[in-house]
């Protein structure tokens, strides 16, 4: 995901994506991944969360996990 990338809700830098079993896409910044987070398990087949990206930025540790 990029800086492009804006949640469907509010705008925001987009951390999750949610890629439903119907084909769609949706997007959620960390504040709304979090909230629909139960929901988009129940209709995503795939979800891309980002948003541990979000945390680590602003910690001490420059972890790279991948
Ligand atoms: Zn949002």
């Amino acid at each position: 995901m990029t800086a492009a990338d804006r949640c469907d809700r509010c705008g925001a830098q987009a951390y999750v994506r949610a890629v439903l079993a119907s084909g769609g896409e949706l997007l959620f910044c960390a504040h709304h991944g979090r909230e629909h987070r139960d929901a988009l398990r129940e209709v995503a087949r795939d979800i891309q969360d980002e948003s541990r990206k979000l945390a680590s930025t602003s910690s001490i540790a420059p972890v790279d996990e991948r």
